[in-house]
């Protein structure tokens, strides 16, 4: 049944509906931060929607829970996305479950912070498995057959830090601009076949992955953000629920910045 919104969108003003009925999601790193806010998100849209997690799955379980309270189809996947096995794995499992994935959420990263001359290759190499070898692995799964299917939505998730690079975070920097160059490209290659591809680039986010930084360097930070304050994980949602909407499908190669203005 049309609500109100899809009415007053596609009938008086000529605009198509945001809604995801119909649609399946995959979220990577949908666990926690970030990632459980999307995956919330995209289900209040309409989406079904498949949770990867890694090491946080009891938390998994809470999100599939709160989705499925809305109505909507949800299960867990217990997968590192670094894994090429067990990334074919949870692929096989999805679409056991689901039959098929329109919009891919790379979301699934990790820290290893030190200044360059204190960082070791297991930081390097464990940063970029997750962050970038492992964005490969998942839409290497998943995009053909959005591609065969005639539409599709990924959306990567870097970081300001890939832009502008950060103190303390060469390995995650190379790994989160990788994800650019990467995100451009696939938008060149699947335009076509009704894929579009793109990224946001998160500032500084009130999740996990931002409690270990010293206050200091948060009162750094929330000083040079114009908004003033750290971003919260629905407003990094909030952009990505749009690049997966019907709407944006004229949106493809495309950084979106959710910085509070922050220019580093
Ligand atoms: P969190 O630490 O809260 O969440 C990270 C998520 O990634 C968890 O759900 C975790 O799952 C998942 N994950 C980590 N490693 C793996 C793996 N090997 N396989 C599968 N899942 C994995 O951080 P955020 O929510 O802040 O980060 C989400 C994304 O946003 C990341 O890509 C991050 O780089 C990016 N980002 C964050 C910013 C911030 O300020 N917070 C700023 C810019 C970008 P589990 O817990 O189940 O292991």
């Amino acid at each position: 049944m049309a609500t109100d919104i899809d009415v007053m969108s596609e009938e008086r003003v000529g605009l198509q509906s945001f809604s995801l009925l119909g649609k399946t999601a995959l979220v990577t790193g949908g666990s926690r931060g970030i990632g459980k806010s999307v995956a919330v998100a995209l289900a209040a849209a309409g989406a079904n929607v498949a949770v990867n997690c890694y090491t946080g799955c009891k938390f998994a379980e809470d999100v599939r829970e709160k989705i499925r309270s809305f109505g909507r189809k949800s299960e867990v996947y217990t997968n590192n996305v670094a894994d090429e096995i067990a990334v074919e794995k949870m692929h096989e499992a999805v679409m056991n479950d689901f039959g098929q994935v329109d919009i891919l959420v790379n979301n699934a990263g990790i820290t290893r912070d030190k200044s360059f001359k204190k960082m070791t290759k297991e930081m390097w190499d464990s940063v970029l498995s997750v962050n970038l070898t492992g964005v490969f692995l998942v839409t290497k799964q998943f995009i053909d057959g959005m591609a065969d299917r005639g539409w599709g939505r990924v959306i990567n998730v870097s970081s300001i830090i890939g832009e502008h690079g950060n103190f303390g975070q060469a390995n995650y920097a190379a790994a989160k601009a990788g994800l650019i160059g990467f995100t451009k490209t696939l938008a060149k290659e699947y335009a076509a076949r009704g894929v579009t591809v793109n990224a946001v680039a998160p500032g500084f986010i009130n999740t996990r992955m931002v409690q270990d930084i010293p206050d200091k360097a948060i009162e750094w930070v929330v000083t040079h953000t114009p908004v003033g304050r750290l971003g919260e994980p629905e407003e990094i949602a909030a952009g990505i629920l749009y690049l997966a909407s019907e709407p944006a499908g004229f949106v493809t190669g495309h950084v979106l910045d959710i910085n509070g203005g922050h220019a580093m």
